[in-house]
């Protein structure tokens, strides 16, 4: 009998699908026959593993060639069978040996010439248990990714010929996977340079970072809103396994690999243009991929000139702010995909841009300021928690911002460790409570003034004096949370009134935009 069986992988409908390939050639005239796949997806991949092995000097098996596959695939990445194909058709064909008499586990794409590219999914496939016991041949390009306990039987390959040496046990040796680390020099990160003038902001951002409260920067062009939002990612505390492995599986899936992420240089960060459509922001599409929103998982995203994004692009972000979870659906298949992120967003004051400036710069008038606000009183307005303006900068900060100063090391270790501690005491109230983790920027509890500890004389008088601002409930319920996380900053049980004050001063207020 002439047949051959090999374990592969492929991403289906976002469902990492282990299936077994199994190869018999039959008598008959030489034809490929796939099922468990659509045909012509099957013969595309024979196309091109048949080319592969030409090139590479084997033949082709003179007679029917049957490819079962034992799950049914239904939109799969094809090409990650390739590899695997290549491996069966051999084997069955007794060109070639399976000298150990292994079970092989194998992935990778073929080009035509027989080079191996890589796959998706080899982080989230180094640790599935389903093929634990098999002996691995996956893409050099991947090998980043494969973070397992034990490197034994696991080989990487950069063409068809080492796949065959591997499996004829022929200098193995020189294939063995091991863990790897970049080379830091390679993945060096982007410089971030000192923001100049902006102490406001500053503070408004360490709050935001530290209880997730969704910041507003309002301020003129050149201010520095955009500097201060890629240095944010820098200052979130790195993160803690379970979640990097989130983060590295959603990267691995999807084929977005990111080094500086996966060796937790930086949280994950999307700055997408105002031009975004719905399917590269919350995802979908014929195969229900992830969007930007499930990229900033347990990061940033950030939208600058929010003003110019369209309304109905705005609104789709509101069931991920609230649930941290996005779901996409399409005939009878939905997917939940992770989208727990802070929203950053910055805006100029008005058309212009120098509105809140005390000079005689905006020249614009009452109507086309009315436009303006209209467009910034869209759906997720009040869903801000803090906002912070951000004036035009003196003569003597522009100098210095213009002699571009990298933000000190010591600096960022300050921060992240002020905001590590800050929600050191979130999480330990939490337990005090006995609920699972929640941000005070997110937590949704009944009596939240008894929960956030907030002296009851401070808040009445504090609510004495405030009447006048006439707060809704939500931005009332967003002032205390802020309250509460900047006493969480200064590692204090309980709130005061300056801290109320301080959330007081950084609310967005829409009076002004
Ligand atoms: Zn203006």
């Amino acid at each position: 009998m002439k047949f051959a069986q090999i374990k592969t992988a492929m991403i289906d409908n976002s469902e990492l699908i282990i299936t077994d390939l199994e190869i018999t050639i039959l008598n008959g005239l030489p034809t490929f026959e796939i099922s468990g796949l659509n045909n012509y997806k099957g013969q595309q991949c024979f196309s091109r593993v048949r080319a592969a092995l030409k090139n590479n000097g084997f033949t082709i098996p003179c007679g029917r060639i049957v490819c079962h596959l034992t799950r049914d695939i239904k939109n799969g990445e094809i090409r990650s069978l390739d590899l695997a194909l290549a491996v069966a058709i051999l084997l069955a064909d007794r060109q070639i040996t399976n000298v150990n008499h292994s079970m092989w586990f194998i992935i990778g794409q073929l080009s035509l010439s027989g080079k191996v590219l890589p796959v998706n999914g080899v982080f989230a496939l180094s640790r599935d248990e389903r093929i634990i016991n098999c002996r691995w041949i996956i893409p050099f390009k991947n090998q980043a990714e494969l973070k397992c306990e034990d490197y034994s039987d696991k080989y990487v390959v950069d063409n068809l010929n080492q796949a065959i040496e591997i499996i004829e046990n022929k200098n193995i040796d020189k294939f063995m996977a091991e863990h790897t680390r970049s080379d830091p020099l390679k993945i060096k990160p982007e410089p971030i340079y000192e923001l100049v003038g902006q102490p406001l902001a500053e503070r408004a951002l360490l709050i935001a970072l530290a209880g997730r409260h969704p910041l507003l920067l309002i301020g003129s062009p050149g201010s520095g809103k955009t500097t201060l939002a890629n240095q944010a990612v820098h200052y979130m505390p790195q993160l803690d396994p379970d979640k990097l492995d989130q983060v590295r599986r959603i990267y691995s899936m999807y084929g977005v690999w990111n080094e500086q992420i996966d060796q937790g240089i930086i949280r994950p960060y999307q700055a997408p243009h105002h031009t975004v459509t719905q399917m590269a922001l919350i995802g979908g599409g014929h195969d229900l991929v992830p969007g930007l929103i499930t990229y900033a998982h347990n990061g940033i995203l950030f939208l600058d000139e929010l003003s110019e994004f369209k309304p109905n692009i705005l609104e789709l972000l509101r069931q991920p702010l609230s649930e941290k979870t996005i779901e996409l659906s399409r005939k009878n298949i939905s997917v939940k995909y992770p989208a727990d992120f802070l929203l950053i967003a910055a805006t100029n004051p008005c058309p212009c841009g120098y509105r809140l400036e005390n000079d005689q710069r905006c020249q614009c008038g009452a109507a086309e300021i009315k436009r303006f606000k209209r467009r910034l009183s869209g759906p997720i307005m009040d869903r801000f928690q803090i906002s912070a303006i951000m004036n035009d900068l003196t003569q003597t900060d522009l100098i210095k911002t213009a002699e571009n100063n990298l933000l000190p090391q010591t600096k960022i270790n300050k921060i992240q460790q002020l905001i590590a501690k800050a929600q050191e005491m979130q999480s330990e109230r939490c337990n005090a409570h006995k609920i699972s983790f929640e941000y005070n920027g997110q937590i949704m509890i009944q009596m939240f003034v008894d929960f956030f500890a907030i002296n009851i004389q401070a808040l009445n008088h504090f609510n004495q004096i405030t009447q006048h601002h006439l707060l809704s409930p939500r931005s009332y319920l967003a002032l205390l949370r802020v309250a509460r996380t900047i006493a969480d900053l200064e590692q204090r049980e309980e709130v005061s009134e300056a801290h109320l004050h301080e959330a007081l001063l950084l609310r967005a207020n829409p009076d002004i935009y």
